[in-house]
C-alpha cells in the first residue's frame, strides 16, 4: 500500500514564470537559493531583477505573466503611485513594491516597464 510513496515527481517549475522545466542542466539556481529560474527568464532578467521578483512572488504570491496584460495600463499604475504617495497613504517601499508586483503579474519585464517610465516622467516635464 506504499507504492504511492515511491513516484517521484520529477515536476520543476520557474520561480518566476512557472514553466515547466525540463531540462535541469540548462536552469539558473538564484543566488539567494529560494528558487530555480528558466532559461528564458535568466535571458530576459538581469541577475538583481531576478532576486527582487523572486522575493515578491514569494511575499506576494501568483507569478509573472499571470494576468491579462491588455487591459493593464502602465501610464495608470504610475499615476496611481504617485497619486498614492501625495497623499502619503503609505510609504514609498511598501508602494514600490506592490507596484512592481503589479506590473510582472501583467508579464511586464522591469526593463520595459522603467522604458515606459523614463518616457513618460519626459512628458511630464
Ligand atoms: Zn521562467
Amino acid at each position: 500500500m506504499n507504492t504511492s510513496n515511491t513516484t517521484i515527481t520529477n515536476e520543476i517549475k520557474c520561480s518566476i514564470c512557472r514553466a515547466d522545466i525540463k531540462d535541469r542542466h540548462n536552469v539558473y539556481q538564484s543566488s539567494l537559493k529560494l528558487g530555480i529560474i528558466c532559461n528564458l527568464c535568466k535571458q530576459r532578467f538581469s541577475d538583481e531583477d531576478i532576486e527582487m521578483i523572486i522575493n515578491i512572488f514569494f511575499a506576494f504570491g501568483e507569478f509573472f505573466g499571470a494576468r491579462d496584460r491588455s487591459n493593464f495600463s502602465i501610464e495608470d499604475t504610475i499615476l496611481e503611485f504617485a497619486k498614492n504617495l501625495d497623499e502619503g497613504k503609505v510609504n514609498f517601499h511598501s508602494q514600490n513594491v506592490r507596484m512592481w508586483h503589479k506590473v510582472l503579474t501583467h508579464g511586464i519585464t522591469p526593463k520595459e516597464f522603467l522604458k515606459e517610465l523614463s518616457a513618460f516622467s519626459e512628458q511630464e516635464l
